[in-house]
C-alpha cells in the first residue's frame, strides 16, 4: 500500500489542532520524504495519534516538533515537545501497560495504554521505538519502520 505521508501526518494535526490551540500550543511539521512510501495507513495513524496526544497532554507550553524523513529502506517519525518530560528513572515503564508517572497528572480517561499498544503495533512491524526525555525540558519520541519488510519467514524456508 502506497502512502503519502505528509498528507497522514496533516491529517492527524488537523485532528489535534483544536486541542494544542486550546493549550496554546503549536503544532509544526518537517517533512523530508517526496515520494509515497509501501507503509500501513492505520499502523502509521495509530503512532502518530498517541504520540501527538501524550505531547499535548504532558506539555503547558512550547512547541511540538513533528518530523518525517527516510534514510535508505527506513522511515523515521519523531514527535518533539517541551512538555514535562519523563524522569531518567521511570523511562524504563512507560511502555509497560497501564503505567503512568503520575496518575493524578492524567486526565480521568487515560489508560496508560496508548504506549504499549504503539509499542506492540511498531514490533510487529519489524520496526523500533526510542525516546529521550529530561524532566522539565521534554521529550522526543522516534520510531522507525522499514518501509519495505521482508518475508522473513519465507527467507527461512528457502
Ligand atoms: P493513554 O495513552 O492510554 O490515554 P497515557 O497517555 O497515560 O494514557 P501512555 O501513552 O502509555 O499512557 O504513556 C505512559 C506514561 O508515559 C504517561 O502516563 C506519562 O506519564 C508518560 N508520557 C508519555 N508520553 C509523554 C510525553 N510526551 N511527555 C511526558 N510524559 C509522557
Ligand atoms: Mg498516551
Amino acid at each position: 500500500q502506497e502512502l503519502d505521508v505528509k498528507a497522514v501526518v496533516k491529517e492527524s494535526m488537523d485532528l489535534f489542532e483544536p486541542l494544542a490551540k486550546e493549550k496554546h500550543l503549536s503544532l509544526i511539521y518537517h517533512n523530508q520524504i517526496k515520494e509515497p512510501l509501501i507503509l500501513d495507513y492505520s499502523t502509521i495513524k495509530m503512532i502518530l495519534s498517541n504520540f501527538i496526544s501524550n505531547a499535548i497532554k504532558y506539555s503547558n507550553e512550547g512547541i511540538i516538533t513533528i518530523k518525517t524523513k527516510k534514510a535508505d529502506d527506513t522511515f523515521i517519525l519523531s514527535v518533539q515537545d517541551e512538555g514535562i518530560g519523563i524522569p531518567k528513572n521511570k523511562l524504563n515503564y512507560i511502555y509497560d501497560r497501564f503505567y503512568q508517572v503520575d496518575k493524578s497528572r492524567s486526565s480521568k480517561i487515560s489508560t496508560g495504554l496508548g504506549l504499549s499498544i504503539v509499542k506492540k503495533i511498531v514490533e510487529l512491524n519489524q520496526g523500533t521505538i526510542d525516546v529521550e526525555s529530561s524532566a522539565g525540558i521534554g521529550s522526543t519520541f522516534t520510531v522507525k519502520l522499514p518501509i519495505n519488510p521482508k518475508v522473513s519467514h519465507n527467507d527461512d524456508i528457502i
